[in-house]
């Protein structure tokens, strides 16, 4: 069972809503990429660079500026290379030196990085804007059971969900299934994923989960 790794957003979602939510963002474009077809690799490198270029809209209206910061390593714990707050009536996106040097290279795990934390943002702004962050609960609260909530109403669980919608996109999938040559190099080699990434995006795809 998976367990829930951020907050209660307050709305739960499907992967179905998902999927449609990352295909209406890649195909309408991302700041600094663009529109994207199904089978275009996300430029994560340009998407960070760019990602302050449009205020991010929020409820009611209200648009609010995001800035992008590099920050030093030893700002976050190993595991996590990056973080969305909001502060003083911005969004700011962090990422770890050792990250954006990860972009650079094309490595999965920065671009997988880079475009979750642009999924909060498009994702959970209002959350964000009440809560001010969002909290990668480490695993040693997890295993003290602090998060409890549902997980298809967890930030964390629908933003990784929308990542993966929005690195790998269903279509794509579905044409490469039909064509016989889907698996896991494919998609690593095709959207710059992690094995591990391509594998778990193709197992929700077999047991129905996506479509
Ligand atoms: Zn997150």
């Amino acid at each position: 069972m998976q367990k829930c790794r951020g907050v209660d957003v307050g709305w739960g979602c499907s992967y179905r809503e998902l999927e449609k939510f990352g295909e209406s963002l890649r195909t309408e474009g991302l700041p600094g990429v663009g529109k994207l077809a199904p089978m275009d690799r996300i430029d994560a490198l340009t998407l960070f660079d760019e990602m302050d270029a449009e205020p991010v809209s929020a409820r009611r209206g209200a648009r609010y500026p995001l800035v992008r910061r590099v920050v030093p390593d030893e700002a976050f714990p190993e595991e996590i290379g990056g973080a969305t707050n909001f502060v003083s009536g911005k969004f700011v996106v962090s990422i770890s030196n050792r990250t954006y040097q990860g972009l650079s290279v094309g490595e999965a795990r920065a671009r997988w990085t880079v475009v979750h934390e642009f999924g909060h943002t498009r994702l959970h702004p209002d959350v964000l804007v009440t809560r001010a962050t969002l909290p990668h609960i480490s695993q040693a609260a997890l295993r003290r059971g602090d998060a409890d909530h549902k997980i298809y109403r967890d930030s964390e669980w629908q933003c990784d969900s929308l990542t993966a919608a929005l690195l790998m996109p269903l279509s794509a999938l579905l044409d490469l299934r039909e064509s016989g040559t889907l698996d896991e190099a494919v998609l690593v080699r095709q959207f710059g994923v992690s094995y591990e990434a391509a594998a778990y995006r193709i197992d929700n795809l077999r047991r129905g989960a996506l479509t």
